[in-house]
C-alpha cells in the first residue's frame, strides 16, 4: 500500500504505527511498548483503552451522536455544562463548547471583546499575553502566543496584541534585584502605556506548558495579576487548557493560588482524547450584559456541544472524581519530581527540574552554573526526545520559546493513573537516556 498521503507533523520521518494503549502504555504494530510518559500532548489523563469510556461512547453513539446546536440542545452536553459548573471556582457557570483548545482559547479571547462592546466599550478589543507562552494554532490563539518557533511564519498576518514577560523564576531578567513581582506589575505599566479603555483581557497558562516545559510562577504571582486586573476593569483569561481537569493536583491549576479567573479555557483532560471536546468557561459577570444584550455569542463551529463528545466527556469526568484521580496526581507527582530531582544531581546538562503535579518539566543547559542554554541548532530537545522514544518512553517537547535566551526543555506528565512502580520504570529509561545523551555531549565538546 502506497503511505504518502497523509501529512504528519515532519513529512520526510518514518513514524511507526500505533496499534493500541492500555493504562499508560500505547504499543505499535510492530509490537513495541511505549509508557506514554507525557499523555501524548498532556492530554491521555486517565489512561488508554478504558472501557468505561469506550461504554458510555457506545451508548451515546447507539443513540444519537450529533444533532445541531442551532436545532437541539442535548442531555449530555446540558449536564456536562452543568457538571463544570459544580466544578469550577466562583461564578464560572457557563460553558461554550469547541472541539480544540486553540478554539477554546479563541472564543475566550471573543468572548471577553463582544463582553465589553455589550457594555458599549467598543474599543476594549486587545488581549494582553506574555511571550513564552502557546494559547492555539489558529490566528486568533497564535496572535496571543510567545512561542517563536511556531508564530514566526505568520508574523506579519498575526493582531499585534501586547506581550509582557512570563514569570520565568529560573531565567528571571529581574534576578539582580530580588523578586518583587516586577513580572507581574510589567501588566500595570503594559496597561498604562495602551490605555485600559483599549485592553479586554490578559490571558496567561496557569503553568506554562508547550513553550518552555511546565515553568511555575512564584507565589503571589497571579493574586498581584488579578489585583492588576481588576483595579484597571481587566478581564482574566486563564488558559488551563494543558493544566485544567486535574493534571497539576487541583481539579483546576488557578486553584493553587486561590485566584478565581473571569474566564477559563479547557481542552485535553476534559476528554483524555478519547474524543475532542474543549471549553470556554465563562462568569455570571462576564455573561451578564450578553445576556442581556445580544442573547447569542458570535463564536461556534458545527461539532459544538455534539452529544457524543459530551457523553465521553462526562464520563472521563466521572472516572477521575471515582478514582480520586487529582489527589492521585499531586501524590504521584511528589513522587516523581523527587526522582527527577535524583537525576538532577547525577546529570549536570538538567539545570531545572519544575512544575505542580504531575504536570513536570526539565530544562537542559551546557553549563549549569552560569545556566547557559544549548544553541538551538544542536537540536538538544529533539535528541533526548528522540532517545527517549527508541528506548520506549514517550516525552514532550516543550522549546522554541525564545530563541538563543530559553532553549531546551521537555515535559514529563504521564497518566495520572500511574503507580509508583510504573514510575520507577519511567525515570529509569530516562535516566539512560539523558546518561547517553551527556555522554555523547561530552565527545562532541559540546559540554
Ligand atoms: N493552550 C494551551 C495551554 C495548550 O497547551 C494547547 C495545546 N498544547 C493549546 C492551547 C491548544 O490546544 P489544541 O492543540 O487542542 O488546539
Amino acid at each position: 500500500m502506497k503511505r504518502n498521503h497523509l501529512i504528519k507533523p515532519i513529512l520526510d520521518h518514518n513514524y511507526p504505527t500505533v496499534s493500541h494503549g492500555k493504562g499508560i502504555y500505547l504499543y505499535d504494530t510492530d509490537g513495541k511498548q511505549y509508557i506514554d510518559g507525557s499523555s501524548g500532548a498532556v492530554t491521555a489523563s486517565i489512561g488508554h483503552g478504558v472501557l468505561d469510556v469506550v461504554e458510555a461512547m457506545t451508548e451515546q453513539a447507539s443513540k444519537v451522536s450529533f444533532a445541531y446546536r442551532s436545532h437541539f440542545t442535548s442531555e449530555a452536553a446540558e449536564t456536562l455544562a452543568e457538571k463544570l459548573s459544580e466544578l469550577a471556582p466562583g461564578d464560572l457557570n457557563w460553558s461554550f463548547f469547541v472541539n480544540s483548545g486553540s478554539e477554546a482559547t479563541e472564543t475566550a479571547m471573543k468572548i471577553a471583546i463582544q463582553h465589553w462592546q455589550e457594555k458599549g466599550f467598543e474599543r476594549k478589543n486587545r488581549i494582553v499575553s506574555r511571550w513564552t507562552s502557546y494559547h492555539g494554532i489558529t490566528m486568533g490563539a497564535l496572535s496571543m502566543s510567545g512561542h517563536v518557533s511556531r508564530r514566526k511564519r505568520f508574523v506579519p498576518l498575526l493582531e499585534d496584541f501586547p506581550s509582557i514577560s512570563a514569570p520565568y523564576c529560573y531565567r528571571c531578567p529581574y534576578e539582580s534585584s530580588g523578586c518583587k513581582l516586577q513580572c507581574a506589575n510589567e501588566l500595570e505599566t503594559s496597561i498604562q502605556r495602551l490605555g485600559s479603555e483599549n485592553i479586554a483581557a490578559f490571558i496567561a497558562e496557569p503553568i506554562i506548558g508547550a513553550s518552555a516545559g511546565a515553568v511555575t510562577p512564584p507565589d503571589g504571582y497571579y493574586q498581584r495579576i488579578k489585583e492588576i486586573c481588576e483595579r484597571y476593569d481587566i478581564l482574566f483569561i486563564a488558559d488551563e487548557v494543558m493544566t485544567g481537569i486535574g493534571r497539576t493536583g487541583k481539579m483546576f491549576a488557578m486553584e493553587h493560588w486561590g485566584v478565581t479567573p473571569d474566564i477559563i479555557a479547557l481542552g485535553k483532560g476534559m476528554s483524555a482524547g478519547y474524543t475532542p471536546i474543549a471549553a470556554t468557561l465563562v462568569s455570571d459577570r462576564v455573561m451578564e450584559p450578553i445576556l442581556k444584550g445580544s442573547k447569542s455569542i458570535m463564536a461556534g463551529h458545527t461539532y459544538s456541544a455534539n452529544p457524543l463528545s459530551a457523553a465521553v466527556s462526562l464520563e472521563v469526568l466521572a472516572y477521575i472524581e471515582r478514582m480520586n484521580l487529582v489527589q492521585a496526581a499531586e501524590e504521584k507527582g511528589q513522587y516523581l519530581l523527587e526522582k527527577l530531582h535524583g537525576l538532577a544531581e547525577r546529570f549536570d546538562i538538567i539545570g531545572d527540574v519544575r512544575g505542580k503535579g504531575l504536570l513536570l518539566g526539565l530544562e537542559f543547559v551546557s553549563n549549569r552554573s552560569s545556566k547557559t542554554p544549548f544553541d538551538l541548532q544542536d537540536g538538544i530537545t529533539t535528541r533526548i526526545v528522540n532517545k527517549a522514544f527508541e528506548k520506549g518512553l514517550l516525552i514532550y517537547p516543550a522549546s522554541g520559546a525564545i530563541e538563543g535566551i530559553a532553549g531546551d526543555a521537555v515535559i514529563i506528565s504521564p497518566p495520572l493513573v500511574i503507580t509508583n512502580e510504573e514510575i520507577d520504570s519511567l525515570v529509569k529509561i530516562l535516566e539512560a537516556s539523558v546518561e547517553e545523551l551527556q555522554h555523547e555531549l561530552h565527545s562532541e565538546g559540546l559540554i
